[in-house]
């Protein structure tokens, strides 16, 4: 019999994981395959923690991985597919705004031998129009920025990979500066999206505030793409446009020119204002080899529970 690693993660869920806990007792009974349920908490300052263990203590297929404080949701799902044995690893929310009911579609497209299943959103009602839009325009931006792949609107952090994929984003997707939902995108293999429809969360509040949405589109746009670091290249070429149509008038307007002071200033703030934009782009792939460099480990963690193989290995506690 297969079997399925399912991995959650959580950051102060109390309100939620018992509806989520119920709602996976309801359907594990209808299961084709074996399954581990994985809780990565990353960090939780509420009662997560203790909930979770309470499960694991009922079920000894559930485990626990407790990070060492808040490494953000990537991490944690990295943590969790890390540590996952199963024939394929299906990674979603607790909030329940990934349906649990899709679970056994998952596993029939697995069986047909799709190596990664993408969940598409149909709807995501729970969501303000303006971060409708936001991400739409990103992800037309984003698709024209690089050819490699061509990114879905609206994938959402509820996938789910074959053991294959799951040991290749293990060793060869480690960056600091990631987007594993387009990482799962990109690699390849047969794929195919399911859609479903995204509802409400189940209780408390979103972790992703615009602001937050925002650096993480800087982040994902620099991890797939170098056009930004080109902007330079034709700013200089559209400034030597401009200098040129302007030398060209003054020519041609010579007898009567006029002082020219508005001028001058406009056309410093104008070009200052490319250059300094063009310094900050620089400025954030830097930071973001910087980041690279330092090669800190993209979580730790803490805590284990109901692991058949005991703690971790090395590079499983604090993977490089
Ligand atoms: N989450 C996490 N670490 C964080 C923020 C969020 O593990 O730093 C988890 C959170 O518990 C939830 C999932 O990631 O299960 C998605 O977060 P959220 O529902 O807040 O995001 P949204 O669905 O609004 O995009
Ligand atoms: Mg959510």
């Amino acid at each position: 019999m297969q079997k399925i690693s399912i991995v959650v993660s959580v950051y102060n869920e109390e309100k939620v994981l018992n509806k989520f806990y119920q709602a996976f007792e309801e359907i594990k009974k209808d299961l084709t395959w074996d399954y581990e349920l994985i809780f990565v908490d990353d960090g939780s300052s509420d009662a997560s923690s203790s909930m979770i263990r309470e499960f694991a203590s009922r079920d000894p297929k559930v485990r626990l991985i407790r990070l060492s404080r808040n490494f953000g949701h990537e991490a944690a799902m990295i943590a969790g597919i890390d540590r996952a044995r199963g024939d394929a690893v299906i990674c979603m929310d607790a909030d329940l705004q990934h349906p649990l009911e899709c679970i056994p579609e998952i596993l029939l497209k697995l069986e047909e031998g799709y190596e990664v299943v993408n969940m598409v959103r149909t709807s995501n009602r729970s969501v303000g129009v303006f971060k409708n839009l936001f991400s739409r325009i990103f992800y037309k931006l984003l698709n024209r920025m690089q050819d490699q792949v061509s990114f879905e609107e609206n994938a959402s952090d509820y996938f789910a990979v074959s053991r294959r994929v799951a040991d290749i984003l293990k060793t060869h997707y480690r960056e600091r500066v990631r987007f594993l939902r387009g990482y799962v995108q990109s690699v390849g293999f047969r794929k195919t999206t399911i859609r479903y429809e995204a509802g409400n969360r189940a209780g408390g509040n979103t972790h992703y505030r615009f602001r937050k949405l925002v650096s993480f589109s800087i982040d994902t746009i620099m991890s797939f793409s170098d056009m930004p670091l080109k902007l330079g290249i034709y700013a200089g070429l559209a400034c030597s446009l401009l200098g040129l149509i302007v030398l060209i008038y003054t020519l041609c307007t010579f007898r009567d020119a006029p002082s020219g002071y508005a001028t001058i200033v406009i056309l410093i703030c104008f070009l200052f204002a490319i250059l300094f934009v063009i310094i900050g782009v620089i400025g954030e792939y830097i930071s973001v080899l910087f980041a690279e460099l330092k090669d800190r480990p993209i979580y730790l963690v803490e805590e284990e529970m109901n692991f058949p193989d005991g703690p971790g290995e090395k590079d499983d506690l604090t993977v490089g």
